[in-house]
């Protein structure tokens, strides 16, 4: 009989998948002697069966009453007895944690006699009242489907009336009352009574979190964070411990470093007399962590053994929810904790010198795409800055936008192509659609651990939390600034981030830290240090080479100073635009041999002054150089644009010869399919004289280099080469030319290779490769072209249905389609390989710069990855990575 039940005492840390996060680690603190409250937990497999099946397992019932009694003895109670009645939370975990984006029920088991017996065996009514109208405004809420806002308004108009503000100047007989209400509304919105049967809670709100797997939310979240959304979550049921008891309790989140720079010591918020969400809500403002100290040391002391003690069982950075009863710490819950990217490679960095972790371990911390993020701009240092308010920098970056004052209004803007920033006085889960279309998040209410600055941080959006000086109206969509000072919808903002300051206007922006290091700039900033040293050990283990895409000699300069290890792709096509473009039109519509030469003659010398400057700034480095790839039609004038043009100077009287020829032969070119149509070496045969033109170019560039010192390396690349013929035909002419330069200027040293971007030149790259001395893989034309989808056309028109309906998790151009166009790249490796064994092998694709991508070029053993200069970092971390 399978069984879908585990007490603490049963499970550990890696049981992730079948106990949630949560209920994973809470049964490991509870094995390593930490003191977690008892309880059990209801598997994923549960969890998936319901999902099935739509009811709970047959044999489950029987597997939670036999745990539950265990409980009970444990205890010494009764789940929801009248006198003094054990009580329970009934709480979400997935294997993935998503903050806030599930459900959970605490104080399950009150009802109308046991909040007697709870408010007698606690000698204190006014805790028991306040626990069960928490029970029913969760309940309600989760189980029974009321609106929140119905109790929040309901205890609002109670203070109101009472002309209190906070929760706790709520007396006994307030919350009781308050009790009727909660349950009157119950009845109201829900159409029935709230149970009062304990165990029928207890199933109702398992129920409740089973469900909370599929909603919206944590739908739209699991899309965000690429997590499965077939895996479910466990149920975790276990003793409620009180922070609301008073002024000796409370509750916090805390975490062992901090979380947003990474610096060492710990960082967190507590509440005194409170319970669970109301830290994380951003209801009351919360204390730092450090004031715990004063009010209770004992507990703070215990805390700081305990935050010790996870840190270095986890080998990892924790965070932590804990609540204090009387004096007494519970440990709550723990994981490893999320992190901004500068805390990543702090924290590793740190990790590795303390010796928690090593060399390895320290890389495997940090990620390409974190690395990517600490590349954005920031905010100049030098302008103007004029300060709205500041609060607490909760995810770094500078983010300038529109204010926005609720998620489907920031979604919408957004959409239609504008920078907001959505401002809330706190968020919740149901915001999330809207920070993820928003630039940046600003609250007034809240720490560094309320749910806008964990989901911020998550997903790299930029947030500003806490900012307490602004009276944020959502109603009347404005804010207010102590000064008076207000900022309605739509006018421009700027928060920071890293130093929590909300300004007026756009802030200009300006490079990174990260970036300014790489230019070559010192820093002695800890993230700075910490980047380099990460970067340093990448590029002592890699194996893949990285080169840049790069097309301009200013390109080719920053890609070195980047770190490429030279041009895996430049591009000839922008060469021949602009003033040049005339050269161009010359040769299309050259009726003669001798014309045609007349514009190669003309378009020489600029090409070879092009190479020359690109070869000096990659001076020692090898360097690819495509040679025009484009259909040529992309050159002249539009088809329907010139043929308006001949055809109103016709019917003028006035007809312009050139034109008519020009009309000719823009006729003449077009295409329908033009990505299929007159381009790469087709051109190259079609058209003589061109490839051997830009050959010409590309030698005496590089013996022009060498007559002045340089250490030129060109390689010379054949762009869409379907069959080894056509290579040869290209290669033999590129050769002649490379045969006369050689008669005037002595030999030349280059190669002459292949991009392979065709099926068919993946599965014959045997035949090519004895011919080609080297290939690259043009993994973008052979998505397009192994797909048989144009990108320009079906980017923005189906990919997203696509997406949705899972056809691919993400689009294969961003991402290389291993199963597929991958088996094409190691099919067309290998059989290169095979008659070529040191054929030097790359990419060149967007591919090149992705983080996932390069794991698998590694793994099938190419030599190098190219991609735009700005990647290059991003490339050799992840090249260090992958080689692992
Ligand atoms: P989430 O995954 O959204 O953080 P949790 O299940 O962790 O949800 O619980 C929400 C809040 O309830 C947390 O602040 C937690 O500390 C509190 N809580 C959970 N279990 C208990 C308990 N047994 N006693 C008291 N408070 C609890
Ligand atoms: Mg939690
Ligand atoms: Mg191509």
């Amino acid at each position: 009989m399978a069984t879908f039940v585990y007490d603490f005492a049963e499970g550990n840390k890696d049981q992730k998948d079948l106990l949630g996060g949560k209920g994973a680690n809470l049964a490991e603190m509870t094995n390593i002697g930490l003191p977690v409250p008892p309880g059990f937990v209801i598997s994923t497999d549960a969890c998936r069966e319901f999902m099935a099946t739509g009811r709970h397992p047959d044999t489950l019932a029987a597997e939670v009453t036999a745990h539950l009694a265990t409980l009970e003895a444990t205890m010494g109670k009764r789940l929801g007895a009248s006198d003094d009645p054990l009580l329970v939370a009934v709480r979400s975990g997935a294997k993935f944690s998503m903050p806030g984006m599930m459900e959970t029920v605490l104080n399950v088991g009150l009802n109308d006699a046991s909040v007697h017996g709870l408010a007698d065996s606690a000698a204190d009514p006014r805790f028991a009242w306040d626990s069960y109208r928490r029970l029913l405004q969760m309940f309600g809420g989760t189980v029974m489907g009321v609106e929140h806002d119905v109790f929040a308004d309901a205890l609002d108009e109670l203070k109101a009336g009472k002309g209190v503000t906070a929760d706790t100047d709520l007396d006994a007989g307030d919350l009781e009352g308050l009790v009727a209400t909660y349950q009157k509304l119950i009845v109201e919105h829900a159409g029935r009574e709230f149970p009062q049967d304990p165990r029928e809670q207890l199933d109702l709100a398992t129920t409740a979190v089973f469900e909370s797997w599929n909603t919206d939310r944590a739908r739209l979240y699991r899309r965000q964070e690429r997590i499965p959304d077939d895996l479910g979550t466990a149920v975790t049921v276990i003793a409620m411990v009180f922070g609301n008891r008073g002024a000796g309790s409370g509750t916090g989140v805390a975490f062992t470093r901090d979380p947003s720079t990474g610096a060492q010591g710990i960082y967190g918020d507590y509440l005194e007399n409170a319970q669970g969400e109301d830290v994380v809500a951003g209801i009351r403002n919360t204390l730092p962590l450090a004031d715990l100290e004063r009010i209770d040391k004992t507990s703070y002391d215990e805390l700081l053994r305990i935050m010790e003690l996870l840190e270095n069982h986890y080998d990892d950075m924790c965070d932590i929810e804990f609540t204090i009863e009387r004096g007494k710490l519970w440990m709550l819950q723990t994981r490893v904790g999320k992190r901004t990217p500068e805390a990543a490679f702090r924290i590793a960095r740190h990790m590795l010198a303390e010796g928690i972790i090593d060399d390895d371990e320290a890389l495997r911390r940090v990620t390409g795409a974190q690395l990517a993020q600490l590349m954005f701009p920031r905010f100049d240092a030098e302008a103007e800055r004029d300060l709205l308010a500041t609060g607490m920098g909760a995810s770094p970056g500078a983010a300038v936008g529109k204010a926005v004052f609720d998620s489907a209004t920031a979604v919408a803007w957004a959409e239609r192509g504008e920078d907001v920033i959505l401002v809330r006085k706190e968020t919740n889960p149901d915001d999330l659609h809207g920070m993820v279309a928003a630039r940046g998040i600003l609250t007034s209410r809240g720490g560094k651990t309320s749910h806008a600055a964990v989901v911020a941080r998550g997903m790299g959006r930029t947030c500003v939390c806490g900012a307490e000086a602004l009276d944020v109206d959502t109603r009347a969509k404005k804010f207010t600034t102590r000064e008076g000072r207000t900022v309605a919808e739509g006018d421009v903002i700027s928060i920071d981030g890293t130093t929590g300051e909300v300004l007026a206007g756009a802030v200009p922006v300006s490079p990174s830290l990260v970036v300014r290091h790489f230019e070559g700039e010192h820093d002695e900033d800890p993230l700075v240090t910490a980047v380099a040293d990460t970067m340093a050990r990448a590029d002592s283990v890699r194996r893949l080479r990285v080169r840049a895409n790069a097309d301009t000699p200013e390109d080719a300069a920053r890609a070195r100073r980047f770190g490429a290890e030279g041009i895996g792709l430049c591009r000839t096509e922008h060469m021949f635009l602009g003033d040049r473009r005339q050269l161009v039109e010359d040769l299309i519509v050259a009726e003669s041999t001798e014309a045609q030469g007349t514009a190669l003659a003309a378009l020489l010398p600029l090409q070879r002054q092009d190479f020359t400057e690109i070869l000096e700034a990659m001076d020692g480095y090898p360097v690819t150089i495509r040679l025009i790839d484009p259909p040529l039609h992309e050159f002249l004038p539009d088809l329907t644009e010139l043929s308006v043009k001949v055809a109103l100077a016709e019917a003028a009287g006035n007809a312009d010869e050139h034109d008519r020829v020009l009309l000719e032969h823009v006729k003449r070119l077009h295409e329908q399919n033009p990505m299929l149509g007159l381009r790469g070496v087709r051109l190259g045969i079609a058209i003589p004289g061109l490839f051997e033109m830009q050959a010409r170019a590309i030698l005496e560039a590089a013996a022009d280099r060498r007559a002045a010192g340089g250490d030129p390396q060109p390689e010379i690349m054949i762009p869409l080469v379907a069959s080894v013929r056509e290579f040869e035909i290209v290669r033999r002419r590129i050769e002649e030319v490379a045969a006369e330069i050689e008669a005037e200027r002595g030999a030349v040293s280059h190669k002459v290779g292949t991009m392979i971007e065709l099926p068919r030149a993946a599965v014959l790259a045997d035949r090519i490769a004895k011919s080609a001395e080297f290939f690259s893989f043009g993994t973008n034309d052979l998505t397009q072209m192994t797909w048989g989808f144009s990108r320009d056309d079906v980017e923005s028109s189906f990919f997203s249905t696509y997406l949705e309906n899972g056809v691919f998790d993400v689009s294969p151009f961003e991402s290389l389609d291993t199963l597929g166009v991958g088996s094409l790249v190691r099919i067309g490796f290998e059989k290169g390989r095979s008659t070529r064994p040191d054929l030097h092998v790359g990419v060149c694709g967007e591919h090149g710069g992705d983080p996932a991508s390069i794991h698998f070029f590694d793994q099938v053993g190419l030599d190098y990855v190219s991609c735009s200069p700005y990647r290059v970092p991003v490339a050799r971390l992840e090249a260090g990575r992958a080689a692992l």
